[in-house]
This record gives structure tokens, sequence and C-alpha cells, in this order.
């Protein structure tokens, strides 16, 4: 199964924030759309990628207020992306490799959509279940 296959089915939507907005704002856009992660977006430009993980440990653990620090002191630049024609093996991969649960999607340059773990562990679970009943099927009529 490909990230197009996945976000054909869960939409392509993706919050961002701007590199100047605070860590409160940033917060409250994950809360309101109920997601773990923004983009840290200028214009046309992905800078970064913001997550729980990072207000937890750069922000909550360092002391830091939410509503005076800027995403851009906290996010993480080098983003991990992955484009539509990959497979959610591949995701598992990356996201195992470079230990995060996020993974945006590029396509023509553009951001095309996130995926979070939950979404690639569900779409593995449901093609296994795919594979398991179409196997049951063939055991029961008889192969
Ligand atoms: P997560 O497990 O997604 O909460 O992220 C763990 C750490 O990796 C945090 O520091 C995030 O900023 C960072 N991170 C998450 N997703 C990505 C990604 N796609 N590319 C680069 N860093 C990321």
């Amino acid at each position: 199964m490909t990230v197009r296959e996945v976000l054909r089915t869960k939409g392509g939507d993706v919050y961002t924030v701007g590199p100047g907005q605070s860590v409160f704002d940033a917060l409250q856009l994950m809360a309101d759309r109920n997601i773990g992660a923004v983009l840290v977006v200028e214009g046309a430009r992905t800078l970064g990628i913001f997550t729980e993980r990072d207000y937890s440990r750069l922000v909550v653990l360092k002391g830091r207020a939410s509503k005076d620090t800027p995403v851009r002191d906290v996010m993480t630049a080098r983003v991990v992306y992955v484009t539509p024609n990959r497979t959610m093996d591949d995701c598992m991969a990356l996201m195992t490799s470079k230990r995060c649960r996020h993974l945006p999607v590029v396509e023509d340059g553009r951001l095309a959509g996130v995926l979070s773990i939950g979404d690639v562990v569900k779409a593995v679970i449901s093609d296994k279940q795919f594979l398991i009943d179409q196997l049951e099927h063939y055991i029961t009529s008889g192969g």
C-alpha cells in the first residue's frame, strides 16, 4: 500500500504555523485539530516540524514559557519527508530509523499531507486483515 492510497482515504490536510508564532499557538492548533505535530512554513517554504515531544523536551523541561517562545527556536529544521509513491513499509522503516512519528508528504515541491505513526499502523493492519480474509476465503472455498 502506498502513501498516495492512504492520503486518498485520510485526506491531505496539512496544519501549519509561521516560524514567529508562539509555541502556545502551535499547541492550540494541535489541540483544536487533535494532532501531534505541525509543520513550520514561511510562504511556500517548509522550515521545520514541531511536535508534542519537542514541547515536553525543549520547552517544559528547559523551563521556557510557551507564550514567549517562537516555534522557530524549538522546531526540528531538518525535516524527513516521503513522496506519495512510497509504501507503508518504507514509512515504517523511516519512522523507526529516524525515531519520529510524523512524516510530511511532498509532491512536486509542495506539501500534500502528513502521515502519523497511527495512520501507518492503521493502514498496515487493514492490509494484513485483507490478506487474512482472502486466505480464509481461499481455504473455506476449497482453494
Ligand atoms: P515525534 O515522534 O514525531 O513526536 O518526533 C520526535 C522528534 O523528531 C521531534 O524532535 C520532532 O521534531 C522530530 N520529528 C518528527 N517528525 C519528523 C520528521 N518528519 N522529520 C524530522 N524530524 C521529525
